[in-house]
């Protein structure tokens, strides 16, 4: 009797989806054209002094009438008041530099990736689901003193001031970032001195933390001198060995790169305090559109390279701004092409007022399938979860249970907190209509939510 053996197929019946040509060159076709001056507010500002960061902080966009005044006819009135309506309901207030206003296609800004970041409007709000929470991440209650979060063994989290040079409607920090909004009361870091020595003197008190992140808010928004403090006062702990300032800066605001001068040579004091010490000092920054590269952030990156300065990203993956192949493969080979290094692609946390940005566990894993080989490894963006309630990251792809109908995930974090799982949601509108429907009962949403976990437990047997 013969048996016949099949050939082991190599097809894969994927879904349709339009891909980056691997060969192409976009991802160097940088902006450096005056796209300022198709702004009325700005049509008259020659380059010299619009790419200055004294320019670019005096004239940032903080309320609806600077913003009218600035764009004048180039958006309708309803536009302005939809952009109303959507602040009442956000948990960020508005924040945006003429740099970034000026990159926004003003012809379709409901489409476009920067406005969907950074400006709400009430007609693409959608309700929230009903298990998001402000500080989902519990970076509260894992903090020994207010502004310090310690979750990982060896690694602590730094607050030391709660304003940005942006406010990202995405913003996990909600809780605390920027000024109240109609939603949110903000915790405010106050008492800076006594609550930075407290901060010092607890990371000094724990040998077992080696690694600070620097965040806040924004370490754009410290001082020259308190960059150098804080970085010398870190460096010459003997248990640090590595920090980091966490700035969205670089993508926000690069001409401060270019023209504050003393808060450059500050930041490269620190990093060549470490490297004499033969400790890490590096900045991870925070890109979500290859639009948001531009020709002023290769000069910045190219000024930190010179420094020595190394650059990380971490991007957050959102509906209406990356969510799709092309566009994270264009980022991530473009943040590849200025010396930053892709680091991290977050699903987005679940926090309330911006549901409309969340995407689905199993859209994102999708993404990453496409990203990964598409350039070399060590440029290749970790897909993480940063659970709810305090597990900390996951990579996206180790749930331990994930239903794609009622769009729950569950995942276990034995490193930070074993014997507990963590749950991780899918926004309502890409369910069934039957699924929304069970999410509106409180009954049948603990019902869905234990057997997930019953499930995961009997995964994990
Ligand atoms: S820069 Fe960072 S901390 Fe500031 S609003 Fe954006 S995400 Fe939040």
């Amino acid at each position: 009797m013969s048996i016949e053996l099949l050939a082991p197929t190599t097809e894969v019946a994927e879904p349709p989806e339009i891909l980056a040509e691997p060969r192409t060159l976009a991802h160097r076709e940088l902006r450096r054209d005056d796209y300022w001056r198709a702004l009325p507010g700005y049509a008259a500002v020659d380059a010299d002094t619009f790419h200055t960061h004294t320019f670019q902080t005096r004239h940032t966009v903080t309320n609806v009438r600077q913003l009218s005044e600035t764009l004048g006819g180039l958006a309708p009135e309803s536009f302005y008041a939809d952009v109303v309506a959507g602040l009442k309901r956000a948990p960020m207030a508005l924040r945006i530099s003429p740099y970034l206003l000026s990159l926004i296609d003003w012809a379709n800004p409901y489409e476009d990736p920067i406005r969907t970041q950074f400006m709400p409007v009430a007609s693409q709000q959608v309700k929230d689901h009903p298990e998001l929470r402000l500080d989902s991440l519990h970076e509260q209650k894992d903090s020994p003193v207010p502004g310090l979060t310690h979750r990982y063994p060896d690694k602590a989290l730094f607050l030391p001031l709660d304003s940005c040079p942006v406010y990202c409607r995405f913003c996990t920090r909600s809780y605390a970032i920027g000024g109240d909004t109609e939603t949110v009361e903000k915790l405010k870091f106050t008492g800076r001195s006594q609550r930075w020595e407290d901060a010092f003197a607890y990371i000094e008190s724990r040998p077992e933390l080696e690694d600070i992140v620097i965040s806040g808010g924004d370490t754009y928004n410290l001082s020259a001198g308190h960059i150098q403090e804080i970085g010398e006062r870190l460096l010459r702990m003997p248990n640090i060995r590595r920090i980091r300032y966490a700035t969205k800066g670089l993508a926000v605001l690069p001409q401060k790169i270019l023209t504050d001068h003393p808060w450059v040579d500050a930041l490269t004091r620190v990093v060549e305090l470490g490297r004499t010490l033969h400790k890490e000092v590096v900045i991870h920054t925070h890109f979500n559109h290859p639009n948001e590269v531009t020709g002023v952030t290769q000069d910045a990156l190219n000024r930190l390279t010179e420094r020595g300065i190394t650059v990380r990203s971490q991007t957050v993956l959102q509906s209406g701004v990356n969510d799709n192949a092309s566009t994270m493969q264009l980022l991530v080979r473009r943040l590849s092409y200025v010396n930053i290094h892709p680091y991290y692609v977050y699903f987005h946390d679940m926090v309330p007022g911006v549901e409309d940005l969340r995407t689905t566990l199993a859209a994102g894993l999708k993404i990453e399938k496409f990203v990964r080989g598409h350039t070399a490894g060590f440029n290749t963006p970790s897909f993480v979860v940063d659970t709810m309630g305090g597990g900390g990251k996951r990579d996206a792809h180790s749930y331990e249970y994930y239903n794609r109908e009622s769009g729950i995930a569950v995942y276990t974090s034995p490193g930070v907190k074993p014997g507990t799982f963590f749950l991780y949601f899918d926004p309502l509108k890409a369910l069934s209509e039957a699924y929304q429907l069970r999410w509106q009962h409180a009954g049948a949403r603990n019902e869905m939510i234990q057997q997930a976990l019953a499930e995961a437990r009997r995964a994990g047997r």
